[in-house]
């Protein structure tokens, strides 16, 4: 088999909170590229996985590694440093701030000359005019100069993912991007995952199956903190294993 490169890789992962293990020896291969989803029922392990992979908690046991490179054990800031972004939470957003802003703000951090030419009114322009391409990318073109307070849910969740992308990801983790959606902003979401997903590394955690079905090329399903299934979505879907552990959610 033609060798891929991997994208993120955890080895013999663990997190262990007062003797009880919510993430438990998981290995995980996210290949460069490739569409990753995270699913098991509630409680199986996916928020944590996802905040041990993004640095916000660090692992009990266990490796991380970005392109080859090991990462365990740094903080949030220095692995997105690495290239891996993690889609912002809603409750991050400024109220007063309209989409633009909040755009410009997020470019402007990952430039580390961005606080020394936080005046120039020169590297002001270029981000706004990258800041309109990608309000215009999710969608919020119109809507760019509309406080954020403002907006409606999927529009603040597609703003969301204007920030993650301000990042310039190698790698993004997407938090539920679809969840709490209607059909419409569900169907949104997708194709605009599939157009950032372009030459990018995504791992999402998803409950509708819908969306891991449409967007993802590999699955992994988590249960009591260990892997129960990994394959394509065809794959996984038919495996009795995980049938099993769905309906005894
Ligand atoms: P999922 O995202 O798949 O629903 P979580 O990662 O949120 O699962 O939780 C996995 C398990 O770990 C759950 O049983 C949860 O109660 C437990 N857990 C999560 N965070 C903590 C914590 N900070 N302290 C103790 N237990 C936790």
């Amino acid at each position: 088999t033609p060798s891929t490169t991997v994208a993120l890789r955890a080895t013999g992962l663990s997190k262990n909170f007062h003797g009880f293990l919510a993430v438990n020896a998981v290995d995980l291969e996210v290949a460069a590229g490739g569409v990753h989803a995270l699913v098991g029922p509630n409680g199986a392990g996916k928020t944590t996985l996802f905040n041990l992979l993004s640095g916000f908690l660090q692992p009990s046991t266990g490796t991380i590694t970005v392109f080859g490179e090991d990462v365990t054990g740094l903080q949030p800031e220095q692995i997105a440093h690495k290239g891996v972004a993690r889609s912002f939470q809603i409750t991050s957003l400024f109220e007063n701030l309209n989409p633009r802003e909040h755009v410009e703000l997020a470019l402007q951090s990952r430039t580390t000359q961005g606080r020394k030419f936080w005046r120039s009114e020169k590297l002001l322009g270029r981000f706004t005019d990258r800041a309109g391409e990608l309000l215009d990318l999710v969608g919020l073109a119109e809507l760019a100069e509309k406080p954020a307070g403002l907006l409606a849910y999927g529009q603040k969740r597609a703003l969301e993912m204007a920030l993650v992308m301000a990042l310039d990801p190698k790698i993004m983790l997407l938090d539920e991007p679809t969840a709490g959606m209607g059909i419409e902003d569900v169907h949104r979401t997708i194709e605009l995952v599939k157009k950032i997903a372009d030459g990018r590394t995504v791992v999402f955690v998803d409950h509708n199956m819908h969306v891991v079905g449409s967007l993802a090329d590999r699955v992994t399903v988590l249960q009591q903190g260990r892997i129960l299934a990994e394959g394509t979505y065809q794959e996984v879907r038919s495996d009795p294993r995980v049938i099993t552990a769905y309906l005894g959610e």
